[in-house]
C-alpha cells in the first residue's frame, strides 16, 4: 500500500530515466537522501520545478513494497536562478552538490547538513564572483565538521608541543598527523607533496568560520596565501576522506583574476 509523505528538501540531482521520465536525488532535512521517480512527458510543470539548487516542501508517495518513491509536487521556496547566471556561480555551486552526493548527504545529522548547504547555496546566490572561492572554501572546512572530520591542528603529534599562535603547522596527508615547524622541516625533504603548511592566521579563520553561518563569513577577511593554504588542505582532507578527486572546475582559482 502506498503511503503519502513530505519533507523539506532540495534537489542534488535529476537524470533522465527511460523516454518520459526523470530520476531526482534530494537531500531532505528530515531523512537526508531521497530518491524519488518524476512521471510525466515535457510538458509536465514538475520538470521545471525539480532542478538541481531548488529548495521546497516535496510530496512523494512511497511504495514500501516495491522500495520506490514517486513525486507528487514539489513546492519551490528557493530557485536561486543566480546559480546559473554566471559559469562561475554554477561550477561553484556544483561542486558543493557533488560534495554532499559523495558523501551521502554525510549520512547525518541531517538537519545539520541540510542548513549547511541550504545556507551556502543561499549566500553563494547573492554574491559577487570574487567571493566565491572563500564560500567553496567555507563550506569544505564546515562540511569535514559534519562528517566529524576536523584536523587536530593546536598539538604537534610528534614531539606533543603546542604549537605557538604564529607558527606554521604542517599536516602530513600520508599520516594524517600535524606537525609543529621544527618536527615539520626534515619530512619536508621526504614527502614534500603530501605535506600541507597552514599558518596561524590560516588556523584562525578556520577556527572562526566553523562558528558563523555562510551569510557572515565575508566580514573575516583573509589573505590570498592564507586562503589558498586552508583551501589545499581543506580540500586533500575531504577527498581523502571521499576516496575520490573533487572538481571544482577553475572556482578556487577565480579570485585571482580580480585583484
Ligand atoms: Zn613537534
Amino acid at each position: 500500500m502506498s503511503r503519502s509523505k513530505t519533507c523539506t528538501a532540495l534537489v542534488l540531482q535529476v537524470r533522465q530515466s527511460g523516454e518520459q521520465n526523470r530520476e531526482a536525488v534530494f537531500l531532505s532535512r528530515e531523512e537526508g537522501i531521497l530518491k524519488a521517480t518524476l512521471f510525466g512527458g515535457p510538458k509536465s510543470k514538475l520538470r521545471a520545478y525539480v532542478s538541481p539548487f531548488h529548495e521546497g516542501i516535496l510530496w512523494y508517495y512511497e511504495d514500501p513494497v516495491r522500495n520506490t518513491k514517486k513525486i507528487t509536487d514539489f513546492d519551490v521556496r528557493h530557485w536561486r536562478p543566480a546559480l546559473r547566471e554566471s559559469y562561475a556561480h554554477l561550477m561553484a555551486g556544483s561542486a558543493l552538490l557533488e560534495i554532499v552526493l559523495a558523501s551521502q548527504g554525510s549520512g547525518g545529522p541531517w538537519q545539520e547538513a541540510f542548513t549547511l548547504l541550504s545556507e551556502t547555496l543561499e549566500t553563494l546566490s547573492t554574491i559577487q564572483e570574487a567571493g566565491i572561492p572563500v564560500i567553496v572554501t567555507y563550506f569544505i572546512w564546515n562540511w569535514l565538521k559534519v562528517l566529524g572530520l576536523l584536523p587536530e591542528l593546536e598539538h604537534c603529534q610528534n614531539c606533543a608541543c603546542n604549537v605557538r599562535p604564529d607558527e606554521v603547522v604542517w599536516y602530513s596527508s600520508l599520516e594524517q598527523q600535524a606537525y609543529c615547524s621544527s618536527c615539520g622541516e626534515p619530512i619536508q625533504r621526504t614527502e614534500r607533496e603530501r605535506l600541507f603548511p597552514i599558518n596561524g592566521g590560516g588556523r584562525r579563520w578556520v577556527a572562526r568560520i566553523l562558528e558563523l553561518p555562510a551569510s557572515q563569513v565575508e566580514r573575516y577577511r583573509v589573505d590570498e596565501q592564507t586562503l589558498a593554504q586552508v583551501q589545499r588542505l581543506g580540500t586533500e582532507l575531504l577527498q581523502q576522506a571521499l576516496s575520490r578527486p573533487i572538481s571544482y572546475g577553475d572556482t578556487l582559482n577565480s579570485r585571482r583574476s580580480y585583484l
